[in-house]
């Protein structure tokens, strides 16, 4: 959406300057991201009082109604309408004038190092606890040729990583009586766009890392050494509650098999702590998976009834205080193993892919991020767009300070 407000020639505006138009992207995956999401708009309406508020995402599909109520929203979107915003926007009467006053002064496109390629919306699990089949449809792919060309175009305004997003990447044309092989092709029709250095896929459930997808990942470098692969939990009984499309022994068949093929590959997951049925055994075994595979990057949820889902109607729900000691151990335990990833980086060389430079005291300070996922600072100056050889020397928080050595590309 920014992007494409962008190529309008709209700017982003700045925290501390009024904004003519706000859009707030909301997320009702959660209760609390329900309550997260109503609260940024009130606070859009007061801190922008003469702004367009436009609220969109999930939560302004699920609960239009409830947004409209909200005093100073001035538009609600639905979720389809991210992929012509412009259009949608403009076609609503309160921001149209101001849509085509801009849109005369400038064109131009955006630039961004790294920048999201959406192959796929919607899905077709039906997981209990969760909304996104409702609000965001069910699976459908984009189609490869658009793909390709939207690629092309980013990448020749500079764009080096493509970060390959959507729910369920590992089906991507499933919906179009695909298979896995399609995934494949899409890879490969990347990689060969020239002046693209680094894919990376969002995430991707278990039982689409093929020995097919691993092996391609293993023997492609520009293929990031990073895959996020949703656990939610590590015992089959919880996993059967959450109606998740595997179970803890074929995930653990899957998952294992990447580290060993793929040379410094760090995983990283989802979990949700808490979910109705969840005793002290079953957290036990889902810790005991992020003992076993060492995620580098844990993202744990406390799990929070979501009105109209399945879940909502399970009883044996978990107690307050046991979620929040369970997700305090959990979230323990991701630190120090993440602490171990990034110390492990100490001392090594480290590709770096430069995403911003800024001035600090005096001194130019570039960072971006390595294959794996590790925010690396370092002095230099104009090196945005470049990949550059960084060697780590002090792990900060949540990434490192390094020393630049060479130029990779540029
Ligand atoms: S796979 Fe499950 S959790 Fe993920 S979007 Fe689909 S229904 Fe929701």
């Amino acid at each position: 959406m920014a992007e494409d407000l962008a190529a309008q020639g709209i700017e982003p505006a700045v925290a501390t300057e009024p904004a003519d138009v706000v859009v707030i992207n909301t997320c009702t995956v959660t209760r609390e991201a329900t309550k997260a999401s109503r609260m940024a708009i009130r606070r859009a309406v007061k801190t922008n009082p003469e702004a367009k508020i436009v609220v969109i995402g999930c939560y302004a599909v699920s609960n239009p109604d409830e947004i409209k109520a909200i005093d100073g929203v001035d538009v609600v979107l639905g979720n389809d309408e991210k992929e012509q915003f412009v259009e949608a926007l403009g076609q609503a009467a309160p921001v149209r004038p101001l849509l085509q006053i801009r849109t005369a002064k400038r064109r131009r496109a955006p630039y961004r190092v790294r920048a999201n390629l959406k192959v796929q919306t919607g899905c077709d699990e039906r997981c209990t606890f969760c909304i996104i089949p409702k609000t965001r449809g069910p699976l459908r792919s984009l189609d490869e040729d658009a793909l390709i060309d939207e690629a092309r175009a980013k990448v020749a305004a500079g764009t080096r990583e493509l970060v390959l997003t959507g729910v369920h990447l590992g089906k991507y044309r499933y919906d179009r009586g695909g298979d896995e092989r399609d995934l494949l092709r899409l890879f490969e029709r990347l990689m060969a766009i020239e002046g693209l250095w680094r894919v990376r896929l969002s995430s991707i459930l278990s039982r689409h890392l093929t020995e097919e997808v691993v092996s391609f990942i293993a023997s492609e470098p520009r293929m990031c050494r990073y895959l996020h692969v949703p656990l939610q939990s590590g015992d089959d009984g919880v996993l059967r509650g959450m109606h998740r499309p595997y179970d803890i022994a074929e995930y653990l068949d899957s998952v294992r098999r990447a580290p060993r093929s793929i040379e410094g590959l760090a995983l990283a997951t989802d979990i949700i702590v808490g979910f109705p049925g969840e005793t002290e055994d079953a957290f036990e075994a889902t810790m005991n998976v992020v003992r076993e595979l060492r995620y580098a990057k844990l993202h744990v949820f406390r799990y929070s009834m979501r009105p109209d889902t399945a879940a909502a109607r399970m009883s044996a729900e978990v107690a307050a205080d046991v979620k929040r000691d369970r997700s305090k151990r959990l979230i323990a335990l991701g630190n120090e193993i993440r602490a171990r990833f990034l110390e492990d980086h100490v001392g090594r060389p480290l590709e770096v892919l430069v995403e911003d430079e800024r001035v600090v005291d005096g001194v130019s300070i570039c960072s971006g991020q390595t294959g794996d996922y590790v925010r690396v600072w370092f002095e230099g100056e104009s090196l945005l767009g470049s990949l550059v050889s960084v060697q780590g020397q002090r792990v900060r928080a949540d990434g490192l300070e390094g020393r630049r050595t060479s130029m990779v590309g540029r």
